[in-house]
């Protein structure tokens, strides 16, 4: 369909406001890419200058890989969907889906075609005649698809186009656009700030923080594996818990984590040892989610780290154990209740997670 290339864009209001600053992204053909990241971090301008709505300051924008920047809106085969959805109140649904099909100059018949096509696949071919006050939130949300749809477009701009529904709507919803824009296979670039959206319907997500791109992967990447200790602790709830450690190689037997007072030794075996072997003499950062974290027995020996249990909290599904570990707060799933004493008494856990900072030396950590 589209393929879309940011370089090195940036992109900086009269103002002085430097809203995205030097972003390289890759969008694949029929990816669904979505840019995460908190209010006024730069995505909706990302979006506005992929549609040509914003000139970039600098760098390049490809589509399909020839250069963009100076490509009129209309010529770029992009449809937007927006957060107010932007129906025409006093058109009918059938009209506002059909517009974009009127403006190109499609005759009636063929357009009515299309769009009863185009309704039926999104079930809203039964309101056709009605205008837009008539539908429920969900059902206006449709049309707006619709609309983008109609015209067969490569790609699809999406800026949080569920903000404004209940949340149950909104989950349904959520997989629906995804399960639709996947079999139409149209690349899409869907902003919002939910990450719940962002690791639920992406292929990739692009987190964003000041107009700075902070990691870019498969939900799977940016949560368990994040780049930056910014993408650690925004991504997931509860946070990933962050410990400090320095790395020693004890040549071909062990390597040692030292968390200050405690240390774990995982033998040279261990892949998790030949993950950290190459910080040797270096103080890390290590994120560890709680579900990583497997709460042991008291008499367990070898690897684990101990804490002190401050408190548990039951949450239906799950339990969550909060700990001290020397002088850092953790967070660990009571998985079975196993860290379940009461509080104040302690817990094993066997398990590091990625090294998400490297605090001495240079580089960036993730593999
Ligand atoms: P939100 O989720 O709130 O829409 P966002 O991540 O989409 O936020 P942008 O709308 O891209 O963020 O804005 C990025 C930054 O640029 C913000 O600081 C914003 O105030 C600023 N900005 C956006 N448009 C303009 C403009 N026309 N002139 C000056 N500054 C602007």
């Amino acid at each position: 369909m589209t393929t879309v290339a940011l370089k090195d864009v940036t992109k900086v209001f009269p103002d002085g406001t430097v809203a995205v600053d030097n972003v390289n992204l890759d969008v694949n053909d029929g990816e669904f890419m979505v840019l995460l990241g908190p209010s006024g971090c730069g995505k909706s301008t990302v979006l506005r200058m992929v549609a040509g709505l914003e000139d970039p300051t600098s760098g390049a924008i490809l589509l399909d890989g020839e250069l963009a920047n100076d490509l009129p809106p209309r010529d770029r085969r992009i449809a937007m969907v927006f957060q107010d959805f932007a129906l025409y109140p006093h058109m009918t649904v059938g009209d506002n889906i059909g517009f974009p099909l009127r403006l190109s100059g499609v005759e009636q018949g063929p357009r009515g075609e299309r769009v009863a096509d185009v309704a039926s696949a999104l079930g809203i071919g039964d309101v056709l005649a009605r205008k837009p006050n008539q539908l429920s939130g969900g059902q206006r949300q449709r049309v707006a698809m619709g609309r983008a749809i109609v015209r067969r477009p490569g790609l699809f701009l999406m800026d949080e186009p569920l903000s404004n529904l209940d949340s149950g709507l909104r989950a349904e919803l959520r997989a629906e656009i995804s399960g639709l824009v996947r079999e139409l296979g149209v690349s899409t670039i869907y902003v919002t700030h939910d990450q719940a959206e962002a690791l639920t319907m992406a292929d990739r997500v692009a987190i964003m923080r000041r107009g700075v791109l902070q990691d870019v992967g498969t939900p799977t990447q940016v949560y368990g594996r994040p780049a930056t200790l910014y993408v650690a602790a925004f991504l997931g709830s509860p946070r990933m818990n962050l410990l400090e450690a320095s790395v020693y190689v004890h040549l071909d037997r062990y390597v040692a984590l030292n968390f200050g007072e405690q240390a774990l030794y995982l033998p040279w075996d261990d892949i998790r040892a030949r993950a950290v072997a190459h910080y040797h003499g270096e103080r890390i950062i290590v994120g560890m989610r709680a579900e990583a974290l497997t709460p042991v027995a008291p008499s367990t020996q070898g690897d684990v780290l101990q804490g002190r249990i401050r408190y548990l909290e039951h949450h239906g599904h799950e339990s969550l154990a909060f700990l001290d570990i020397g002088a850092t707060a953790i967070v660990v799933d009571d998985i079975g209740g196993a860290a379940s004493e009461p509080s104040g008494g302690s817990g094993r856990f066997r398990r590091f997670g990625h090294v998400v900072q490297r605090l001495t030396g240079r580089g960036e950590p993730r593999k």
